[in-house]
């Protein structure tokens, strides 16, 4: 799943989980910032899409020289530690903790908006990319679907190779229907009067 998805998915997890608050709980402010943190968080896996692109590069360029021994080649960027749902949920017992020593449900609830938005993210990609969902005990990837992997001569994570997918891979895949049929729920959640 793209950014599209991946928004609209953090979207509905935020909004459906802040429905559960008692009424009143949190100012109209408050649940703005709510929400904008599940939708952010929604995102916050692919924070090693960055990662990816450099370890690429250097992979690549140490494949070329015959004096250094390359190391290990990720299959994708969904191979590091925020693709991994323990991660997501350590980091928002950590804020949710916080928040509770200094009394605080805005800030509990800030935890809970990390992982619903960050969980969203996970589940959507372990339709057909694949999520870390044993890590650390097991470090391979799970999907309910394993469609073919791409064929891509060269480093990988860059625009290059991800307008390729866009366009001609992606289209193909279950997840795009899926991605175009959440954003358009979302949308409506959100702006329906
Ligand atoms: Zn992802």
């Amino acid at each position: 799943m793209v950014l599209p998805g991946h928004l609209a998915g953090g979207y509905l997890a935020a909004w459906a989980a802040l429905s559960f608050a008692p009424a009143g709980t949190f100012s109209s402010n408050q649940t703005a910032w709510l929400l904008t943190l599940g939708v952010l968080a929604s995102e916050g896996p692919d924070l090693d899409l960055l990662l990816y692109y450099f370890s690429e590069k250097r992979f690549f360029r140490q494949s070329q020289s015959a004096a250094t021994k390359p190391s290990r080649r990720r299959h994708s960027h969904r191979e590091y530690i925020t693709h991994a749902p323990l991660f997501w949920v350590l980091v928002s017992v950590l804020v949710s903790l916080t928040g509770v020593v200094i009394n605080s449900p805005f800030v509990v609830w800030s935890g809970i908006m990390i992982l619903v938005g960050s969980w969203s993210h996970l589940l959507l990609d372990s339709i057909e990319d694949g999520v870390l969902w044993f890590w650390p005990w097991h470090k391979k990837r799970k999907a309910l679907f394993y469609p073919p992997e791409t064929t891509w001569h060269g480093a990988r994570g860059g625009f290059k190779y991800y307008a390729y997918i866009l366009r001609h891979v992606y289209p193909k895949r279950l997840t795009f229907y899926l991605e175009l049929i959440i954003t358009l729920v979302a949308l409506w959640v959100a702006f329906h009067p």
